[in-house]
């Protein structure tokens, strides 16, 4: 069943693809300034996958350092023009409160990820902008000046501007769809192949028998042979696959690209984080090899008569103590500080939250968002070649680029 939300503009002036972060925030800008429009959504919601975002607690940007990847400086230009204070002032606007966390990330202040759409949502009540549920795009193409938007209902719209923000193919089961690129690639848009990316690694589990469900802090580091590619610190989950949560997630993007050249990366784990060595927060940092000289430090400055069995018995998850704890301290710090897993692959889209690769950047405006070919037609969010590291990094990017092509389309 086709649902409409708000009734129908007869004329749009622009159209919307999608009903995600980057299209509600588009089409938020579009209503302020009163341009009528009409946002075309698949799913029977807008929002899905906002919904789920930060464990449904929506992590809705970053105000430290940008870590993007993909087409080089393409969403540090974006967030010169609006960064972090200016998607906070829009939200503002919107009557979102905020507060910040550890590490520059900042959450909506009631903690809840339905707080963010309700604003946006609100916001497209009674305004100029139609919402259209249940209702997929399959073609876009030009018409005598205009854009024709067909959808898989038989219905056409037509109008100057279009909207792209159909997002990436993460998450599929919260609408995330290779249809972007679909509809792009015919009008000359070129694709760099996407590939999940903050997914899980999926490891050989003969050492992790009787491990899943453990939690350990811990550095990952992802070697290519014995080159470190990638790290990342946190607390890491054993899955049934492999190794998940934030740390694993974050080394998902390198893991898949390695193996897309055909390399098969292998995974150290470096438990010295337990024993409060180093600074456990999960940040990404430059990739080091692992280093057994403090773990044997510390291990040789309590030793006195404690064997390293009877200093760190507890300390590691069950089955790990008696892998890794040896009588020798040499041996138990070199053992403690490079565990090591074949990696055999990462989880896919289905596992995956953000999409790596996607439509390059180079003729797209990052001021506008607009195609410098194609006129009228602009570019948001996840569908492009850029995607950013866990802690707001991606919704960041959503917003700004919503909000520079809501401010920007139907401009004379
Ligand atoms: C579980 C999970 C947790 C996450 N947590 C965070 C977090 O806390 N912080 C963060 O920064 N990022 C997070 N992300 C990533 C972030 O959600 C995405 O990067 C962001 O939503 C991308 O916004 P978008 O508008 O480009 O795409 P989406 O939000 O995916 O929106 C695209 C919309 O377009 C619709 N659509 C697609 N094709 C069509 C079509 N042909 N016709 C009509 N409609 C179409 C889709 O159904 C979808 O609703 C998370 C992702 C996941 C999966």
């Amino acid at each position: 069943m086709h649902t409409i939300l708000h009734p129908a503009g007869s004329n749009p002036e622009i159209i919307i693809i999608g009903g995600g972060a980057s299209g509600l925030a588009a089409a938020c800008a579009i209503a302020r300034r009163g341009i009528p429009a009409i946002l075309i959504e698949k799913n029977d919601k807008l929002g899905k996958k906002l919904l789920a975002t930060g464990n449904g607690r929506c992590n809705v940007w970053n105000t430290g350092e940008p870590v993007y990847f993909g087409d080089d400086g393409f969403a540090e230009q974006v967030l010169q023009l609006t960064g972090a204070s200016g998607v906070r002032a829009f939200f503002a606007g919107l009557g979102l409160v905020t507060r910040q966390e550890e590490g520059g990330r900042v959450y909506p202040a009631s903690n809840r990820a339905d707080t963010v759409l309700r604003v946006m949502t609100q916001a497209l009540e009674r305004s100029s902008v139609a919402v259209r549920l249940n209702e997929t795009v399959t073609q876009v193409t030009p018409d005598n000046g205009l854009w024709r938007v067909r959808l898989a209902s038989g219905g056409t719209y037509s109008a100057p501007h279009v909207i792209f923000s159909g997002g990436g193919m993460a998450a599929p089961a919260l609408g995330g769809t290779a249809s972007m690129y679909d509809l792009l690639r015919p009008l000359g848009f070129s694709v760099v192949p996407p590939f999940p990316a903050l997914c899980a690694l999926k490891t050989d589990r003969k050492k992790l028998k009787g491990l899943t469900g453990s939690r350990f802090m811990c550095r990952l580091t992802l070697m290519d042979g014995t080159l470190p590619i990638a790290s990342a610190q946190g607390e890491a989950l054993v899955a049934q696959d492999g190794i998940s949560g934030v740390c694993a997630m974050q080394l998902g993007r390198d893991a898949g690209a390695l193996m897309m050249k055909g390399i098969s990366p292998v995974l150290n784990i470096d438990f010295s984080p337990l024993l409060g060595l180093t600074d456990s927060r999960m940040e990404r940092k430059t990739p080091e090899l692992p280093d057994s000289e403090p773990v044997l430090r510390w291990l040789n400055e309590r030793a006195g008569f404690l064997s390293p069995r009877d200093l760190l018995t507890g300390a590691l998850p069950r089955p790990l103590d008696t892998q890794l704890l040896k009588n020798k301290p040499e041996d138990t710090a070199q053992a403690l500080v490079s565990f090591r897993l074949p990696v055999i692959g990462v989880r896919g889209f289905d596992g995956a939250q953000v999409t790596a690769g996607g439509v390059a950047t180079r003729k797209i405006d990052p001021k506008t968002m607009q195609s410098h070919d194609h006129p009228g037609l602009y570019l948001t969010g996840e569908l492009l070649n850029v995607d950013g590291d866990t802690g707001g990094w991606n919704l960041l990017f959503a917003f700004a680029t919503g909000i520079l092509a809501g401010e920007s389309a139907g401009a004379v």
